[in-house]
């Protein structure tokens, strides 16, 4: 048929980390691309969007956490049967950073229901001045490394490695027996 809801995949992705990072900009760049520095928490549940890759169509639903994580409440539904999670930290924040290790990654590990999960990191608003960066590159190479992640360094503001992160996520979910 014709209709535009037809998908040969269905996938779910989510965004974590510390509020403030980026992630709803980061969602709003990959589904509207677009960006709006005057909203500081977006809010949004879940954004839908298609992507085609190698002849396939893929439907994506990804989450955010509209603010839920400064309250650390992210529950075991919001892993639940996730392909993919995107963990995000701002370069300029090193707690962001350090946070990964001592909380997001504890919460997949504990509650992702799928063994094959794949993880990608995202080092977020590389555009602000160099003097501001306090998370070098290889820092976040190493991590990635360290924690079985792809990575890349992103901004949502400027849309580098925006579109990117999301096709060698799903990329890699797709390679995934
Ligand atoms: P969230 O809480 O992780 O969803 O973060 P938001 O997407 O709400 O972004 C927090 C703040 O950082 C907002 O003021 C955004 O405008 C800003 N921001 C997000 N991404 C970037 C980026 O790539 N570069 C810069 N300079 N600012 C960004």
């Amino acid at each position: 048929g014709t209709a535009g809801g037809e998908f040969d995949h269905l996938f779910k992705v989510l965004l974590i980390g510390d509020s403030g990072v980026g992630k709803s900009s980061l969602l709003l760049r990959f589904t509207s691309d677009t960006f709006d520095d005057l909203s500081p928490t977006i809010g949004v549940d879940f954004k839908l969007k298609m992507m085609s890759l190698q002849g396939k169509r893929l439907k994506l639903t990804i989450w955010d956490t509209a603010g839920q994580e400064r309250f650390r409440t992210l529950t075991s539904s919001y892993y639940r049967g996730a392909q993919g999670v995107i963990l995000v930290y701002d370069v300029t924040r090193r707690a962001t950073f350090t946070n990964l290790s001592d909380i997001w990654l504890k919460e997949v590990e504990r509650y992702s229901t799928n063994e094959d999960c794949i993880k990608m990191l995202i080092g977020n608003k590389v555009d602000l001045e160099e003097s501001e960066r306090v998370v070098t590159k290889k820092e976040g190479i190493a991590f990635a490394r360290q924690h079985g992640c792809l990575f890349l360094e992103a901004s949502a503001k400027t849309s580098i490695n925006v579109q990117r992160c999301f096709d060698e996520l799903v990329q890699k979910i797709l390679d995934t027996p």
